[in-house]
């Protein structure tokens, strides 16, 4: 066990995070291609694909004919077999650290898990020192180290540490939760299966830690108080992408008295459309050329699918995007990209409604605040932010299905949309660039009593140059591409949390 005062940078400080400079290019998956190219199924039938997924997918598309990106992403990092998340991993590998495909920045500094401990011990006393009834909920916790990280903080804090009736762990990953009970429970600590998810016990306290799949397996009960943590979670979630296309007029009667066509009367006019992109597999003998691959990928394997723009209108191209004003304001521009994730609305509802309570689920006094921290920008709508990370380095979302890790940039503000049309009791501060969150936080300080205490002078130099990248405001650096967005019961903006302008008030 680590002492909550020695220690360090951990591994990895060479390593790449997910969404590191050098891979954030961003390249327009030649999404002007038709299907046409699409294999026919005796092509498929002798190939040999690189995964068993692969193969599956391949399969299931030949039946269905192109899926949406949402389900090819969705299968590739949570399908039962060979998911990235999910499939059986072979002894030893690791999605995250040197050995593994990237690293995060709890994995990389401890100040990082600790400031958002203190983050939550600060709401716990703006909210009146609730006695009982709070909860610490994680959605994606990876390895467990930031609610390890959280837990050692908050232990220091005695009446919130009593306050806290249990810790809920949501992971799809079977792996990653055995990986998490280790960490937060031990090693011999046994797991036990319920009707509601998995159960052990924190090495800490007797607090139950209880881990389930998914949110909607989490007890939802008004009289509690959440502290929700999702820590580049958002990003792993499946997005559909979406381009504006101009259909020709013969496609699209339309009358000049806007009743029903006819052939004397109608006046045609061009149409602008949403058309949904998805994904097929490549046919055999396509080149880099043919895909249109950026340079820095080229020396790959072609990729065994491919992203292409459907012919026709598919049912999510019909609701999607017309779901927020934001994305409606697009539909007149030309070629616009837009990437939704109707799974992160459904996350992000969940939590403002566990705060804030819902007409169909009550609460008589909000309270408790959920902590995103994540990627993607401020305030436009992501497009074409679908990466895969390998080795620590940049490869195609398309290759290698269930050994690559996709993930897409978070839309901050649709999250802040969502949260506010789910609940009338909760506000959103944020979000706003890692780095200012962090120092607001003071992870000069904290690192700086580290150091303090700690005589190697490698070891001292490797804190300093963790938590600097976390906070780095260079270009493509952490401390600019994370952003944190905090959920807090509605008072009116007239309270700021710590981290976001405001001070602990007790
Ligand atoms: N928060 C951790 C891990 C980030 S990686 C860290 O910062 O180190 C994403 C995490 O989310 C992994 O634990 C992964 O298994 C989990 N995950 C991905 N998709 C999920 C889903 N649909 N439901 C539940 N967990 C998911």
């Amino acid at each position: 066990m680590r002492s909550a005062i020695v220690c360090t940078a951990r591994a990895g400080l060479g390593y790449a995070s997910r969404r590191p400079a050098s891979l954030a290019p961003k390249f327009i998956y030649h999404s002007s291609r038709t299907l046409s190219a699409t294999p026919s199924r005796r092509e498929e039938e002798g190939r040999k694909w690189s995964t068993p997924l692969a193969k599956q997918l391949a399969e299931a598309i030949n039946i269905t004919g192109p899926i949406p990106l949402a389900s090819y992403m969705r299968m590739c990092l949570t399908a039962d077999v060979g998911g990235y998340y999910t499939g059986a991993i072979e002894a030893g590998r690791d999605q995250f650290g040197p050995k593994g495909d990237f690293i995060t920045s709890p994995e990389i500094s401890q100040v990082f898990g600790e400031l958002i401990g203190i983050w939550f011990v600060a709401e716990w006393m703006s909210q009146g020192r609730p006695r009982s009834g709070v909860e610490l909920i994680e959605v994606g916790p990876g390895r467990g180290t930031l609610m390890d990280d959280i837990l050692r903080t908050i232990r220091n804090f005695k009446d919130m540490a009593s306050a806290i009736d249990a810790v809920y762990m949501v992971e799809a990953s079977k792996e990653l939760r055995v990986a998490q009970k280790n960490l937060l429970c031990g090693e011999d600590a046994a797991m036990r299966e319920s009707k509601e998810g998995w159960h052990s016990t924190c090495k800490y306290s007797d607090l139950p830690i209880v881990w389930s799949d998914s949110i909607k397996a989490v007890p939802h009960n008004s009289s509690k108080t959440p502290f929700i943590v999702a820590h580049e979670f958002f990003d792993a979630l499946p997005i559909h992408a979406f381009q504006v296309v101009e259909v020709p007029p013969t496609q699209q009667p339309v009358t000049s008295s806007g009743s029903s066509p006819s052939a004397s009367t109608t006046t045609l006019f061009p149409t602008r459309q949403w058309r949904e992109m998805v994904v097929s597999p490549t046919p055999e003998g396509t080149t880099h050329a043919d895909l249109g691959t950026p340079k820095s990928l080229q020396h790959e394997r072609v990729p065994e699918f491919q992203l292409t723009l459907s012919p026709s209108k598919t049912r999510h191209a019909s609701y999607l995007p017309e779901s927020s004003p934001r994305y409606r304001a697009l539909r007149s521009i030309p070629d616009a990209l837009i990437e939704v994730c109707p799974d992160a609305s459904l996350y992000a509802s969940d939590f403002a409604t566990r705060i804030g309570g819902s007409e169909a689920k009550p609460k008589p006094r909000p309270s408790g605040a959920a902590l995103i921290l994540d990627y993607g920008p401020a305030d436009t709508i992501p497009m074409n932010s679908l990466r895969g990370i390998r080795h620590h380095a940049r490869v195609s979302p398309f290759a290698d299905p269930g050994l690559v890790d996709l993930s897409a940039d978070v839309d901050f503000l649709a999250l802040v949309e969502t949260v506010t049309r789910a609940s009338e009791g909760v506000e959103c501060h944020g979000p706003i660039d890692q780095a200012h969150f962090l120092e607001s936080m003071g992870i000069a300080q904290r690192a700086e009593m580290l150091t303090k205490k700690v005589v190697d002078i490698n070891k001292k130099s490797e804190i300093e140059r963790a938590w600097k990248r976390l906070v780095d405001r260079g270009p493509g650096g952490m401390g600019k591409v994370y952003k944190a967005l905090a959920i807090l019961p509605e008072n009116g903006g007239r309270r700021r949390p710590v981290g976001f302008g405001g001070d602990v008030s007790t």
